[in-house]
């Protein structure tokens, strides 16, 4: 999983809040209880007390420290059976003032024994889709409404039929994005405006999204004009460019569309190379044509692009015409 450093972020500050809002509702309810049972605020200060002295204990360095450390942990035993049995007494249960945490694995913190928790995945994994959907607008995206009876079911003017090719590429889709992996191919979707290019990759970034992997869509305006605005203002950041090179999976929306410049062309090409180099898949979705691609990019780049990205001729009539008659 390579998620954005806001998703990281993110993340850190939930833990933070799940964490404190704990803490926070146990002092409460120990300020309430000493309150009522001023006897547990005795027991508890008698606890403080005896911890106080071993560790004075333990930094003079007590010869019998063994024996010390037996007798006040039966001390603290028969006080917290106390406090127990007076916190039952009022009807409370015996861990009513410890902190509650959401994982109790970890206390909210994230990582146990060095490792991080299963609490800590789950919640990058849901502010990447979070960030996903936000980005993209991918919720309304899914194989489950892509429909395929928008494209003609019978031989179009240049011989293919065109549900019976789009059905193909759907369950191609679908088995990519089941079985997504960093070792997944790169693809790129050629064809018109309006044929279900962002459709179907969107769907894609959603499953691989689900699946715990750190997606990232952009259409290639933004994608360049974020990339333009970071190198331009010589600040040393490198946040976006991290973000696009560094996903699990990238999805660049029509490509072509953006502005061309040099800088654009030469961006462009770097983020497919290096992605490529780093064995990470991208998705780009352009309206140009082959002869378009080889045109407008380096030679470079295109020959990347056109071999080693596996080839998707999106055909039939623009759907968003079609769902308006
Ligand atoms: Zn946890």
């Amino acid at each position: 999983m390579a998620y954005s450093s806001e998703v990281y972020a993110a993340a850190k500050r939930i833990l933070e809040e799940r964490r404190t809002g704990a803490q926070r509702l146990a002092e409460l309810k120990k300020a309430d209880v000493y309150a009522k049972i001023p006897e547990i605020r005795r027991i508890d200060s008698e606890l403080s007390r005896r911890m106080a002295n071993l560790s004075m204990l333990v930094l003079r360095g007590n010869e019998n420290l063994d024996d010390v450390l037996s007798e006040i942990n039966a001390q603290n035993d028969a006080a917290k059976r106390q406090k127990a049995e007076l916190l039952s007494e009022n009807g409370l249960p015996a861990d009513y003032l410890e902190p509650h945490y959401t994982c109790e694995n970890c206390s909210d913190t994230g990582r146990k024994n060095g490792m991080l928790c299963d609490c800590y995945k789950e919640i990058c994994r849901a502010e990447a889709q979070k960030e996903l959907a936000a980005s993209s607008g991918s919720a309304e995206c899914s194989f489950e409404n892509f429909d395929l009876s928008y494209y003609v079911d019978n031989g179009a003017s240049d011989g293919t039929n065109p549900r019976r090719k789009m059905q193909n590429y759907y369950n191609f889709c679908i088995n990519y994005a089941n079985g997504f992996s960093l070792s997944s191919p790169s693809i790129i979707m050629i064809g018109k405006t309006g044929l279900g290019k962002t459709h179907l990759s969107l769907s894609i970034a959603k499953t691989a999204a689900e699946k715990g992997f750190g997606v990232v869509y952009a259409p290639a305006q933004k994608l360049v004009s974020n990339l333009e605005r970071e190198h331009f203002s010589y600040s040393g950041s490198d946040l976006f460019m991290r973000k696009y090179t560094d996903c699990d999976l990238l999805i660049i929306d029509d490509l072509g569309a953006e502005f061309s410049s040099q800088f654009t062309t030469a961006a462009i090409g770097n983020l497919i190379n290096e992605r490529l180099y780093e064995n990470r898949p991208t998705i780009i979705s352009t309206n140009l044509s082959v002869k378009e691609l080889t045109e407008r990019y380096s030679e470079r780049t295109a020959s990347r692009i056109l071999g080693e990205y596996k080839r998707l001729l999106f055909v039939g009539e623009d759907i968003r015409f079609l769902k308006n008659r």
